[in-house]
């Protein structure tokens, strides 16, 4: 793509009404766009980068059964007053039409999802089943000063699964918490998986996958030796005592972020929409559920809280909207015509390339860009460059440059 192209570009100074890192690097960079507290557009750039994470999450859903729907946002008052959810869930959004009619906005979907299968699922053989989406959450939140962290709006990959054994329900919900280990890593990020309890509704136990960060707004006790981590909220344990893990480590104290979780939600929900089967042995049997999200824009915030410095963000390869940022310099007709082959050939390898073709900014800005925006790779054409029939290649995260040929970076970046 051509960065004369994109209408939202860089801004020179870091927006002063933004408290977080991720939000002051991504609304300078031409990222996302405030349009109040909690709610943020993505820009071709940002849009770039969460739908990375969308097919990630996607591919990783898909890979351990799920099927992938897209529910409704706007939901009639009745689903919600079924499970109690219209009375006790405070972050709910209330509509009221003009026709006196009450709606809510999604802040989650079990209320749309359990009577949707139940319509579909009358017999023990449509088990089990997962089903999922990638969709905004509406959530009446009291504080959203974390950037794209804590939205008001905000995206969420949310699935939903239907068992009707408790082996068989037990079974995926260690295979779903794999499948999350997965997504965390391949978007460059090391979760903790932490026990916590499971919300409002019942005593049993749910897991919050924990990215520690600073800008995050959780705090957790983990283990410097094991695995063992828990929510301090809720926690037992204290900081400094031992792990009652592993009897050996200390537990150390954290501030992190909740990129996931996942609960266990019991036969209350198609209890409360009386959905029940004939299970093989003729037996009613209500389905056990479970309900497993990730924030998948909060990831973006996360991500950047990680991976940046003084001059901008550096975003790991695998979310990076695009690979590498071609800048010419100097003889602006010359070099503009080799950076446009360069362009050109890069484009038809598959290479996605950001060419920074803008004629009237000088080199400086464009480097101080090129650093902002953070893709991986860094390529300059430049008279020199051309003579020696080189380009010039530079990682944002690393300070030595080299030169080599068109061939020789394609082999690079494999
Ligand atoms: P939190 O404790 O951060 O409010 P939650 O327990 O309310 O999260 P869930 O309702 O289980 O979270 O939502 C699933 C995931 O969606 C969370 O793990 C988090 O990554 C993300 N999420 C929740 N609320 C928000 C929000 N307001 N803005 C952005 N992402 C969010
Ligand atoms: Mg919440």
């Amino acid at each position: 793509m051509r960065y004369s192209a994109i209408f939202a570009k860089t801004r020179k100074t870091a927006p002063s009404d933004e408290a977080t890192i991720n939000a002051k690097l991504l609304v300078q960079a031409g990222f996302v766009n405030k349009l109040m507290a909690g709610v943020y557009s993505y820009l071709p750039l940002g849009l770039r980068v969460l739908l990375k994470i969308e097919n990630i999450v996607r591919e990783e859903m898909n890979a351990i059964g799920g099927q992938e729907v897209l529910l409704p946002a706007l939901h009639p008052v009745a689903n919600w007053k079924k499970t109690g959810a219209w009375e006790s869930v405070d972050v709910l959004f209330k509509i009221k039409s003009r026709t006196g009619k009450d709606y809510a906005l999604g802040q989650s979907h079990e209320e749309v999802i359990t009577p949707l299968v139940r319509g579909y699922c009358d017999s023990y053989k449509n088990f089990p089943l997962f089903v999922y989406q990638i969709q905004n959450k509406f959530r009446d939140e009291l504080r959203a000063k974390s950037g794209v962290l804590r939205g008001r709006e905000f995206g969420m990959k949310d699935m939903y699964s239907f068992n009707l054994t408790q082996k068989g329900f037990d079974k995926f919900y260690e295979k779903a918490k794999k499948a999350y280990l997965r997504v965390y890593d391949r978007c460059g990020l090391t979760a903790k998986v932490t026990e916590a309890s499971g919300g409002g509704f019942s005593e049993k136990i749910s897991y919050e996958f924990m990215v520690l960060t600073e800008a995050g707004e959780d705090d957790i006790l983990y283990c410097e030796n094991c695995d063992y981590c828990v929510n301090l909220e809720i926690a037992k344990v204290k900081k400094g005592g031992v792990c009652p893990a592993c009897g050996k480590g200390n537990l150390k104290k954290a501030r992190a972020s909740e990129v996931g979780n996942v609960f266990d939600l019991g036969d209350k929900y198609s209890k409360d929409f009386n959905f029940s089967v004939l299970d093989k042995r003729g037996q009613k049997a209500y389905p056990i559920m479970g309900c497993y999200g990730i924030g998948t824009t909060r990831l973006v915030g996360v991500i950047v809280e990680k991976y940046h410095d003084d001059m901008g963000i550096t975003w790991p390869e695998a979310v990076a909207p695009f690979k590498a940022y071609l800048i010419n310099i100097g003889d602006g007709e010359k070099t503009g015509i080799e950076a446009e082959k360069i362009y050109n050939a890069l484009t038809e390898k598959g290479v996605e390339v950001l060419w920074d073709d803008r004629i009237k900014v000088g080199a400086g800005q464009k480097f101080a860009d090129s650093d902002l925006i953070g893709l991986p790779y860094r390529l300059v054409i430049s008279p020199e460059t051309i003579q020696k029939g080189k380009i010039e290649v530079k990682k944002r995260e690393q300070k030595e440059i080299s030169l080599m040929t068109f061939t020789e970076f394609l082999k690079k970046i494999g």
